[in-house]
């Protein structure tokens, strides 16, 4: 059995005599110290193991499995592959409620129907107004459509009693999009009003083959923005469904779901669930047992749909699978897209990995052969990629002093759109207002006190705050290293950027999309609608506006500084401002009008930067694998990212140091680098050291540590391991 707790491998309970033997992916209730937690039964044996002392099942919650069998298998796989223990790899596999074993949390409603006792006679006027309202409808009415016409509760629930109505209870789905989340891209022409391109039909033939030999096929859809690839999907999607089997369509972001779901949900209706963290709690449990009770065909949701209930998956979809997102950034640390391709295995389905930048992970394996790979290379209807201008922000400087967010070349451009009624974004990747503040006296800047990150200056809020760990204050007045009372601010983030862009373009109407704005659910999905509606000029935004959507009237895109990302000291640094550029450049000129994007770096001559200009990604891949060859980095090799935690540094340093003695006294078949302090040294009051384990197989290198820290059971809890690890600050 498997209980949500951290790094506990599976435990053994006794079940009470008499109790009927709950299945494989059961629910039960088990006591856990002094505590008593859900778990999951995933192996059952006749006899108890020998000499062990059981403690009893206080309850079964399911006589059927709860979570498929294969979800089981594939939850199982996550916890020895992320070294995390099967507990918590089968809690993201849960809906939230189910975890905490209400297994009741639907919301039932009320049907009011006319009673079986005609010989009760009404009494006053609001039961006759109640037996008056019913009259004619055999099925019932719903009591909130009673009390919408001002029959209170209160009057059914006497009149039932009085034997005058009958009342039922049924289960309430909620649904998402009935709140127009997914309205807003149903606009889109959906499947079969128009001819498929060359490349897009020769896409569907081999695909549709693929998903018709019902064996594990990976595919690599590689085409360019604006390519069509969505409208592959859809029809490959109806393809699959049609002979019988199910699909399961995974996407990186919230920003992106309402948009992907609402085409799946225009083109295939009812039978169409979404799974994703912006969802309510009710609405997520509602739609994860409609998947398990087999209504829907479609699964449409963010990295945890990857568990998602769904029998007989015959195609899997991942979109931008090159996104960061996919990967969790906290226990189980499971990469979405790597699961995904794990289940498509298990279930023998075509999986499809969309994207215009493919990762390298996966360029990689198709290069190899084993995946295949589709090439498309061309837009729908012979649009031309947008053409890139790279502006040297150096030489910007030097000619105008100033640092300002907006170069000469933008400002006219941006104008010039404004004129012919034309929609621009301008990207830049970092939000707030000013990055650092710092004093013009002593040169100190203000840092966080938890973290080593500087506080960023949001104007609105007048605060500064922790991007890490959350922590605002006010501004202060003087400088806390020196008083000196003259502070400045440098670094433009998104907020400054706005400012400028009204100031300098009064009559546009412009609007800022980033984590401050959009924290109210459905504000994303509002300004997103307004852009494809025209209802605005200018979109500000990080990179939440870089990716996948569709706008057919932006005609320019202006990237304010492209390096935001290349002074990480992470080894993906190259390969996320590639893919960055090279997705938000291709958001220009989608529809009938042609698209320029306006590059500002610092770095021109950078081969990320380069490459992205002019969308080639055969050189990036080649640049960017000579340089992971040479630094023995991923893809070449596995690697596993450790890090240790404690209030003390010396403390962090000396653990990370055992571990690392107790590793390699086990002659591992792996480097291992460090440890040293992360790149971010402290966050919420914690020193971060950390080693790397760089091998040719993950699994010694993944034994060896989870055994030096069966030796440390102290470290458990502030040690964190991360396989595969997608960023390593
Ligand atoms: P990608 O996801 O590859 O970047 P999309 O699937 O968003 O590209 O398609 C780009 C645009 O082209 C969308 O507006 C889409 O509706 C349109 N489109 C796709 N296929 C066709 C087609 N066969 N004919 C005309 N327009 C198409
Ligand atoms: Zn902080």
């Amino acid at each position: 059995m498997a209980v949500p707790v951290p790094g506990l491998g599976l435990l053994t309970y006794r079940l009470p005599a008499g109790t009927p033997p709950p299945p494989r992916g059961a629910r039960v209730v088990v006591p856990l110290g002094s505590r008593r937690v859900v778990g999951c039964v995933v192996e059952r044996h006749a006899t108890a193991p020998e000499g062990a002392e059981l403690r009893d099942v206080a309850a079964v919650l399911d006589t059927e499995p709860f979570l498929p069998a294969d979800v089981v298998d594939l939850a199982l796989w996550v916890g020895e592959f992320y070294a995390c223990g099967p507990g918590d790899a089968l809690t993201v596999a849960m809906p939230p409620a189910a975890r905490r074993g209400e297994s009741d949390a639907f919301r039932l409603r009320v049907r009011v129907f006319p009673g079986q006792t005609p010989d009760t006679p009404p009494r006053g006027a609001r039961q006759r107004a109640l037996l008056a309202a019913l009259d004619g409808h055999a099925d019932g009415v719903l009591q909130s459509a009673l009390a919408a016409s001002g029959i209170t509760p209160d009057v059914v629930r006497r009149a039932a009693v009085a034997g005058l109505v009958r009342l039922s209870e049924e289960v309430d789905e909620r649904d998402p999009f009935a709140a127009g989340e997914g309205g807003w891209a149903v606009s889109s022409t959906a499947v079969d009003a128009r001819p498929l391109t060359d490349e897009q039909r020769a896409a569907l033939e081999t695909l549709t083959t693929a998903a018709d030999a019902r064996e594990f096929r990976p595919v690599l859809l590689h085409g360019v923005t604006g390519s069509g690839k969505t409208e592959v999907y859809l029809r490959l999607a109806r393809h699959v469904i049609a002979h019988g089997r199910r699909v399961l369509v995974l996407v990186p972001e919230i920003a992106l779901t309402p948009a992907l779901a609402g085409l799946f949900r225009a083109t295939f209706g009812e039978r169409v669930a979404v799974q994703h963290s912006g969802l309510s709690e009710g609405e997520r449990h509602d739609q994860w047992h409609r998947i398990r009770r087999g209504v829907v065909d479609i699964v449409v949701g963010t990295r945890s749909a990857v568990f998602a209930p769904l029998e007989g998956v015959g195609l899997v979809i991942v979109d931008e699978e090159h996104e960061a997102s996919y990967k969790q950034d906290e226990t189980p640390r499971y990469h979405g897209r790597d699961v995904a391709v794990v289940r498509a295995r298990m279930d023998r389905a075509l999986i499809v990995l969309g994207s215009a930048t493919p990762s390298l992970e996966s360029a990689t394996n198709a290069e190899a052969g084993r995946y295949g790979v589709i090439r498309m290379t061309r837009r729908v209807l012979d649009r031309p990629l947008a053409s890139v201008r790279l502006i040297d922000m150096r030489r910007e400087i030097a000619a105008t002093g100033a640092e300002t967010a907006l170069s000469a070349p933008l400002v006219e451009a941006l104008g010039q759109r404004l004129a012919q009624g034309e929609q621009s974004l301008v990207l830049l990747n970092r939000r707030g207002f000013a990055t650092v503040i710092f004093c013009r006296e002593c040169g100190a800047s203000l840092e966080c006190p938890h973290c080593s990150v500087t506080l960023t200056y949001h104007r609105a809020a007048r605060r500064v705050r922790c991007h890490y760990c959350n922590y605002a204050t006010h501004v202060p007045r003087a400088c806390g290293e020196c008083g000196g009372a003259f502070l400045e601010h440098s670094g433009v983030g998104t907020e400054r950027l706005e400012a400028e862009v009204r100031e300098r373009f009064p009559h546009a109407r412009v609007a800022r999309v980033d984590r401050d704005t959009i924290r109210r659910r459905g504000a994303i999905t509002r300004v997103l609608s307004a852009v494809a509606r025209g209802d605005l000029d200018i979109v500000v935004g990080t990179q939440m506006i870089a990716k996948g959507h569709d706008f057919p009237a932006v005609t320019l895109v202006g990237v304010v500084a492209a390096d935001v990302g290349l002074g990480l000291a992470d080894f993906r640094a190259g390969e996320r401002t590639f893919q960055l550029l090279t997705q938000v450049v291709g958001r220009a000129g989608r529809g009938e009008m042609p698209g320029e994007a306006i590059v500002q770096t610092l770095h021109p001559e950078h081969y990320s930067v380069q490459a992205a200009a002019a969308q080639d990604y055969a050189t990036f891949y080649a640049r960017e694998m000579e340089f992971r060859q040479a630094m023995a980095y991923p893809p070449t090799i596995a690697m596993v990212n450790v890090v240790v935690r404690h209030r003390s540094l010396d403390r962090a340093m000396a653990d990370a140091a055992d571990l690392v003695a107790r590793i390699r006294h086990r002659r591992v078949p792996a480097r291992i680098l460090g440890p040293a302090p992360a790149a971010l040294a402290r966050l919420k009051d914690e020193y971060r050291v950390q080693f790397f384990l760089k091998g040719r197989q993950r699994r010694p290198m993944r034994d060896a540590l989870l055994a030096a820290l069966a030796e440390r059971p102290d470290l458990r809890r502030r040690t964190t391991v991360d396989v595969d690890p997608v960023s390593v600050g």
